[in-house]
């Protein structure tokens, strides 16, 4: 038997309560299947941690987490430390130093589920955005001067290289290949920046060249954002740089239903170093410890994880429980406009499993 060495990472807020959720659905698979199982260590990182230590996780963090087969991380954000201490002292100190360069993000309506956009039923929107997540906007680059005076000045430079374009590139076209629609929508601001962008779009048609069987379309970020909600069937996997495919990925979770669903990978695809899983949800302090959370983006992200693992089959089955689950109304938290908690759909999905030939 199998075991898998998965490093936890609930961080604050709702993130211990969803991981925590999502620790007993691991257990449960490995119990129904009994052909691999998980050792699971935590790590109590995060903003509490900073509020003891005065760093979001210890100087040698990347070190003890360096040789597990996945990190599952909840959501690392504190109401009394600024956002860009939390993000970049813990979430992006793993995922850069990792390479994890593709964050990949499906979105689909789940059955039981509405949409904002109330005319589209769950097969119209089927997409899978890949976020470049090493560099771009958030490469950290950049600078403040002259602070407080009326000649400040800020800079965000935005990098961007033509390996890590490329590898991205392909990376998605990759993808686009292996679904059945097979249709790629590159997504640039290239009218308005005409650099880093403009050799996205260079990259994107060299890179096209070997994927004829592949449909691929490009469209700017501002256009994109009308098409996402106006023709969301015409879409299928959408590539595009860091800032953007954050704010996309944002749009594209609340018009599938709940920021609560929506789970992501942040890949290393060559296997250097462990892949992140994670729902994309953030802390949520509003409705910390009551209980509420909707684990359900946690679980998808499980999915994702068992892929990666290579546990296809367990990642269909936990896929279908969580489907089983979110089609009855009786288990939809109140994101999702129903009166369940996370115990409830917890035990809901942990049932389906246990239920299934
Ligand atoms: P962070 O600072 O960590 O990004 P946040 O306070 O910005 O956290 P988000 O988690 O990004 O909060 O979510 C915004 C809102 O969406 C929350 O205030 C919460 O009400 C709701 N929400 C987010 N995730 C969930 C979830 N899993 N279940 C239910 N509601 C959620
Ligand atoms: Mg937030």
């Amino acid at each position: 038997m199998k075991t898998y060495s998965i490093a936890a990472i609930p961080g604050d807020g709702i993130g211990t309560e969803v991981i925590a959720a999502g620790v007993e659905v691991m257990n449960a698979l490995a119990q129904r299947y009994g052909t691999f199982g998980f050792a699971v260590d935590h790590f109590d990182w995060g903003g509490e941690y900073y509020k003891r230590h005065g760093a979001m996780m210890p100087a040698d963090g990347r070190e003890q987490i360096r040789n597990h087969d996945a990190i599952l991380f909840g959501s690392a954000g504190h109401p009394e430390i600024p956002d860009h201490i939390t993000l970049w002292g813990l979430r992006l100190a793993i995922c850069q130093p990792f390479d994890q360069y593709a964050n990949v993000r499906p979105t689909r309506i789940l059955p039981g589920i509405t949409s904002p956009l109330r005319k589209v039923e769950g097969p119209e929107l089927d997409w899978v955005i890949v976020r470049e997540n090493s560099e771009g906007e958030y490469a950290g680059v950049g600078g403040r001067v002259h602070k407080g005076l009326p000649l400040e000045v800020a800079t965000d430079v935005s990098i961007l290289t033509r390996a890590g374009v490329e590898r991205i590139i392909r990376f998605a076209f990759e993808l686009a290949r292996s679904r059945p629609r097979k249709l790629l929508t590159v997504v640039t601001k290239s009218n308005a920046q005409r650099h880093g962008m403009v050799m996205w779009d260079d990259i994107a048609t060299e890179v096209a060249a070997g994927f004829p069987d592949v449909t691929w379309d490009k469209m700017l970020v501002d256009a994109m954002t009308m098409r996402m909600v106006i023709k969301p069937e015409t879409l299928d996997t959408i590539v595009a740089t860091n800032l953007h495919a954050d704010i996309l990925s944002d749009l594209a979770a609340a018009l599938a239903g709940s920021l609560g669903i929506a789970p992501t990978a942040n890949l290393n695809p060559e296997r250097v170093f462990p892949s992140m899983f994670e729902p994309i949800h953030g802390s949520a302090f509003d409705i910390m410890g009551k209980g509420v959370a909707n684990p359900i983006g946690t679980f998808w992200s499980l999915v994702m994880m068992l892929e990666h693992l290579g546990e296809p089959e367990a990642a269909g089955r936990l896929m279908t429980a969580i489907e089983r689950v979110t089609a009855n109304p009786q288990f939809h938290t109140p994101d999702l406009g129903g009166k369940a908690r996370t115990a409830d759909v917890t035990a809901a999905v942990i049932a389906a499993i246990q239920a299934a030939n």
